[in-house]
């Protein structure tokens, strides 16, 4: 079999399938270094596992809604599948499958033992009531049950979802098994088994990168955030609080700036309050563009997939990003970048942190024991520290970008976990 990337007509072209391209296209590259033959590269580039579902659900006004849901699990070669479930309006199964992917390299890379998957339902949850999404969300968990379990495939929180979403899904395994599975899912709420630190992981992952990289004091660094939400605020904070200036964030309602440094503490009480930084008193606007190409020492986008591109990338100023958003930056971009001189601290690595502490959250429910906030914060230090150590100087030895070390890590374990296994029958 070989690897079919389909052509590249605009029209048809969804974000989805931009992101599908690009994760392909990583891949490729990576099998290349590693001289894996056509047919490793072909297990690798298609997932093991796709499941499309139509989600019916009942809304307030007694009328149905049918929306697609998507489950995909790309690979289960070094352990059960993990990764998240989307809520978004554009998610369609290309993007989950990208996603899916994406996971698969950053659990092997981070030593995680698990492979990667992810999920995904198409819709805007702010257009639904509270009891709308918990229907929504049981009625798909419902239709993608005989793909999960603690031990097949564990989803967590992602684009669109949180601690509710965690616990009706937690809920619904359970109510279907007939006896609590905390472990099914990560990312619950503490009361149900969730792991002190997993809501701030991402964010704590990528300040923890992002101060590795940047190799000197944070003392006056100024850093720019695209994306103000579950990972992109935290992560402000968190390099806040290590002494970088943040001058400017950005989310779907605006930007703002603030050369002087943003009280990030202040705006996110701001946007817990509006619903977004859009109107924030103490800060000028700024269009999303002027967010990207500020001239900063840090850019962290948090947010989408596909914001750094050809269009663009040639006017983003920043000498380090650090990717806490899945797949912002197209492999176009990456090129311009690196002829640049910047430097990427790559998605599969710097968002690594929510997965690592869902690790540590399903290790605590399996044994029926947890942890201290400290102890979860140093075994979460010490794999981001690892792993991003492996990187630079894989990076380093081989001429490679950090983009292009951590796929031949992630890869290279995976085609090597599949060679030990041998194929079946
Ligand atoms: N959705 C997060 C990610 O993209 C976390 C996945 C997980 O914790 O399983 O890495």
């Amino acid at each position: 079999m070989t690897v079919m990337v389909p052509s590249r007509t605009p029209a048809q072209i969804t974000p989805g399938r931009q992101a599908l391209d690009s994760a392909l296209h990583q891949l490729a590259q990576a099998a290349e270094h590693l001289g894996l033959d056509e047919g490793m590269h072909a297990m690798l580039a298609t997932p093991r596992r796709s499941l499309t579902v139509s989600v019916p659900v009942r809304r307030e006004d007694g009328r149905m809604d049918v929306v697609q849901g998507y489950r995909v699990q790309h690979n289960i070669t070094r352990g059960p599948a993990k990764g998240g479930i989307r809520f978004h309006p554009a998610t369609d199964i290309h993007e989950v499958t990208a996603l899916a992917m994406w996971m698969t390299w950053k659990c092997a890379l981070v030593g995680i033992p698990y492979g990667g998957a992810k999920g995904g339902v198409a819709v805007d949850p702010a257009t639904l009531t509270t009891r709308e999404l918990e229907r929504l969300t049981r009625r798909y968990v419902n239709e993608i049950l005989p793909l999960i379990g603690p031990e097949k495939d564990i989803p967590a929180p992602d684009v669109g979802t949180d601690e509710q979403t965690m616990a009706w899904i937690m809920d619904t395994y359970s109510v279907n098994a007939g006896y609590s599975v905390p472990g099914v899912v990560t990312g619950k709420p503490t009361t149900l088994g969730g792991s002190l630190g997993r809501a701030g992981a991402t964010s704590r992952g990528v300040q923890i990168v992002a101060l590795a990289a940047l190799g000197r004091s944070p003392e006056g660094t100024t850093v720019a955030v695209q994306g103000f939400g579950k990972v992109g605020s935290l992560a402000a904070q968190f390099l806040a609080d290590a002494g970088c200036k943040v001058v400017a964030v950005s989310d779907a309602t605006g930007a703002v700036y603030r050369a002087a440094g943003l009280d990030v503490a202040g705006l996110r009480a701001w946007t817990a309050e509006s619903g977004g930084v859009r109107g924030y008193r103490h800060a000028d606007a700024l269009s999303h563009e002027e967010l990207l190409e500020l001239d900063v020492d840090v850019l962290v986008p948090a947010a989408l997939e596909g914001v750094i591109t050809a269009g663009n990338a040639a006017r983003i100023r920043a000498r380090l990003i650090v990717e806490g958003a899945n797949g912002p930056t197209t492999p176009e971009a990456d090129e311009i970048l690196a002829a640049q001189g910047a430097t990427v601290v790559p998605d599969i690595l710097a968002n690594a942190g929510g997965v690592i502490v869902s690790y540590l959250e399903w290790v605590q429910n399996t044994q029926a024991y947890s942890w201290s906030a400290g102890e979860v914060e140093l075994k979460l230090r010490d794999l981001m520290e690892s792993a991003y150590g492996e990187v630079r100087t894989l990076a380093a030895e081989r001429g490679l970008t950090l983009r292009q070390a951590a796929h031949v890590i992630g890869v290279g374990r995976v085609a090597e976990a599949h060679r030990m296994r041998g194929l079946y029958p």
